[in-house]
């Protein structure tokens, strides 16, 4: 078993209270580790020694080229020790060590690497102004103390896709991870130690709501970057308005993929399928209503349902396994009740609709689900359920079908699959979504910005956009007279 302690100022702390909570396997439902339960006092120690080493000259006066090794060590850290931590991020969030290799672990490699490239390329300007008595130039500052909380459905890729940019600037950090899914956040924790990070540059407070909070209303923090759901961002822009901190807000979605009269079926029932049930649906970007061109949607239902019931669960680290289970008791239930909403609002159940049974009853293991004949105001066409639940339905015509995918409070992701390009243009233009997938499984990358818009978040991260999320713009003026 897992024991951990919290990451403050360089030292190795219990918390405060000496107060500790277990995470759980969500296979077999058994303890794999046990962690500090932070709260307040933690969170403000751990904001004190960041605040420190903000001015500390071994941070604050190290040159880029010097941060670049540092990440860059990072990178090579990860990738020593991959498939251990690839097998720890399995067994706590439950995804197929496949996924846990391939994209949690090798994605954190390449945004380490990425933002590593950086340091060395955050330049100023020098604006075209009008004046001959003066010199501007500008430049591009770290933001200070950031605040990093992050939620359970891709623990280690979403903390590295926030504290690679983050450090990468010039900032010191607080990594709050999410309580169901801390065990990656330390051992990273472990890894900035070996890498050779001055104390108090990364801190790592691990906690429940209760810690959230307090680092999201700490006067000493500069900016909160916060991963997870669009009810708890609304209450950080709340509780940080004390000080006025900057907020990234990467919240929730309910992804639409329209499926056009012309595109070629087989690849996209296979792009949907796995666009639906990737991690067993908990991907903020996952697809989950499906629009399908009328004279296909029967034939599109049909064979998402055949695919869907041919979906091979197990325990993510059997290499058969196509779809772990969800991260835990809790959540089950949450999936459970929309499919009963789905059933009740009149929707037809195609296949699933139910936790697994047999030997993988004892694990949170939910059957892919694929409903047809729902319509647009139901919850399970409206709701995030992050969950492997995909609600199929038709449409006639594009204006129609871009109306129904803008009918939504999220602009997170959308897919349209087509052979016609005009279409693709067509659509990708009308959608109102931060990112839009076309004849593509949804993914990611370190240079292309990710968000959202609407009620899906503020801001970017990924990318340029994260370089500028996490600078001030500093404007100097000298005097030549
Ligand atoms: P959540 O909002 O319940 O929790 C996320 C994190 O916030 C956790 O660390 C939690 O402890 C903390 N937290 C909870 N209450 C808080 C409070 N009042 N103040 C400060 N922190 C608080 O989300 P979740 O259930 O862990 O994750 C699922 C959600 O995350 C989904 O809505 C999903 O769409 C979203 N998500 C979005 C993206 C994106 O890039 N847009 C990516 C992944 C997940």
């Amino acid at each position: 078993m897992e024991a951990g302690q919290n990451l403050i100022g360089g030292g190795w702390r219990a918390s405060d209270s000496g107060a500790t909570f277990v995470t759980v396997d969500p296979t077999n439902g058994e303890t794999i580790g046990v962690v500090p339960d932070g709260g307040a006092t933690d969170i403000d120690a751990a904001v004190t020694a960041a605040r420190d080493a903000l001015g500390d000259p071994q941070w604050a006066r190290m040159s880029p080229s010097e941060r670049a090794r540092l990440l860059w060590r990072v990178a090579d850290l990860l990738e020593r020790d991959a498939e251990e931590i690839a097998v720890l991020e399995t067994r706590d969030q439950g995804q197929p060590l496949r996924i846990a290799r391939n994209v949690s672990v090798a994605g954190a490699v390449e945004h380490f690497r990425y933002y590593a490239g950086w340091c060395t390329k955050i330049d100023g300007r020098a604006p075209a102004h009008s004046r001959a008595d003066a010199l501007n130039y500008t430049r591009r500052v770290p933001v200070g103390v950031c605040g990093l909380i992050t939620p359970w459905n891709f623990p280690l890729l979403i903390a590295a896709w926030k504290l690679a940019p983050a450090l990468a600037c010039g900032n010191t950090v607080v990594l709050k991870p999410a309580e169901q899914t801390p065990l990656t956040a330390l051992r990273l924790a472990r890894i900035f130690i070996e890498a050779g990070f001055p104390p108090g540059v990364v801190n790592v407070v691990t906690g429940g709501p209760e810690a959230g909070r307090a680092l999201v209303e700490h006067d000493g923090v500069d900016k909160v970057s916060f991963t997870g759901s669009t009810e708890v961002g609304r209450s950080i822009v709340r509780g940080s308005a004390g000080n006025l901190k900057r907020l990234s807000l990467e919240l929730g979605g309910k992804a639409a993929s329209v499926i056009v009269g012309d595109a070629d079926l087989e690849r996209a029932v296979a792009g949907n399928l796995q666009s639906g049930i990737q991690n067993s649906g908990q991907v903020c970007a996952a697809s989950s209503r499906f629009y399908v061109a009328r004279p296909r949607y029967e034939e599109f239902a049909e064979r998402l349902a055949k695919a869907a019931a041919a979906v091979q669960l197990g325990p993510g680290q059997d290499p058969d396994t196509q779809m772990g289970p969800v991260v835990g008791e809790e959540h089950l239930s949450r999936v459970d009740g929309y499919v009963r909403s789905g059933v009740e609002q009149g929707a037809a159940l195609l296949t699933g609709g139910a936790r697994a049974a047999g030997p993988l009853a004892r694990g949170s293991f939910y059957l892919p689900t694929v409903f047809a004949d729902a319509d647009d105001g139901m919850r399970i066409a409206r709701e995030e359920i992050f969950g492997p639940v995909l609600t199929v339905m038709p449409f006639d015509d594009l204006d129609e079908v871009a109306a129904r995918v803008n009918d939504s409070e999220y602009g997170l992701a959308a897919s349209v699959w087509t052979r016609d390009l005009a279409t693709a243009h067509h659509l990708a233009d009308r959608i109102h979504a931060g990112c839009v997938r076309v004849n593509m499984v949804a993914g990611i990358d370190p240079a292309a910005p990710w968000g959202g818009m609407k009620a899906s978040g503020w801001g970017r991260e990924m990318g340029t956009e994260a370089i500028e999320d996490y600078t001030e713009v500093k404007s100097v003026w000298i005097g030549l007279e």
